[in-house]
């Protein structure tokens, strides 16, 4: 797959005075650009060509995890911002609520947390498989869906985010940059199925788990991994593949020869 520099939803100047046309100019033009070659000149004609984003952040490490995050990261970034910033949606001003107290408390928590990132990296607001919402810090190229979260708002607070609008201010970029947030959006990503579904795929594609049951072929018992066989020291969760091979078939004595995946 040949990545390109995703479109700005916006005029490179739209978003001053609080993020300069330099600032994008540099930061979208730039480094965004600089990453996309990079991963392409990493993955073309490789074993990763033909990955999307999301599945090289999921399965990689080390420079085509960094410049593949770093390109989904910063694409998500500059569609968070808003020229023309809109009220939060009643939905997530209830989440956020629930999770953190009231909004003012949120954006007091998400700021410490973003200013307090050593370093380069991300500040997220992200949501897990229960729908409860969390403050997350990545150092570097570091995105909340490695671990199985789904990212829902950042602000990238690497040094090149900031340095020729605010020099070193970091809290003070954090703080302008709150006012270019698309709430709306960020909403709208609570919902996006899809995303969660594949992520959770991926995670599990990830820890090459295999979870299907498998059925022994003389006697009809079912092992499922889930379940695992306790008593005979096969925690839940086991793979079958993983089921070391004296192991026999609980209910009928045969061996893990004898199991087929279940159809
Ligand atoms: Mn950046």
């Amino acid at each position: 797959m040949i990545f390109t520099l995703p479109p700005l939803p916006y005029a490179m100047d739209a978003l001053e005075p609080a993020m300069s046309q330099e600032t994008i100019e540099y930061h979208y033009g730039k480094h965004l650009q600089t990453y996309i070659d990079n991963l392409n000149r990493l993955t073309e004609g490789t074993k990763y060509s033909g990955l999307s984003l999301e599945e090289l952040i999921l399965t990689t490490t080390g420079p085509v995890f960094n410049n593949a995050a770093q390109v989904w990261n910063h694409t998500f970034f500059f569609n968070t911002l808003t020229p023309d910033p809109v009220e939060m949606p009643a939905e997530l001003e209830f989440a956020i609520t629930r999770d953190f107290g009231s909004v003012e408390e949120f954006k007091v928590k998400f700021k410490k947390a973003a200013t307090d990132i050593f370093g380069s990296g991300w500040a997220w607001l992200a949501q897990d498989e229960a729908g409860t919402l969390h403050i997350i810090q990545e150092s570097n190229a570091g995105n909340p869906m490695r671990a199985g979260y789904k990212p829902l708002m950042t602000i990238d607070v690497w040094e090149h985010a900031y340095y020729i609008d605010y020099r070193n201010r970091r809290a003070e970029f954090i703080e302008k940059c709150w006012g270019l947030i698309h709430w709306e959006k960020v909403a709208q990503r609570m919902h996006d199925d899809i995303l969660i579904a594949h992520i959770a795929d991926m995670a599990e594609a990830k820890a090459g788990k295999d979870m299907d049951r498998y059925v022994c072929i003389t006697c009809g018992w079912v092992y499922d991994p889930s379940e695992g066989d306790p008593e005979s020291g096969i925690a839940p969760g086991t793979p079958f593949k993983d089921i070391p091979e004296e192991w026999v078939c609980p209910a009928c004595g045969v061996g893990k020869e004898y199991f087929e995946k279940e159809r």
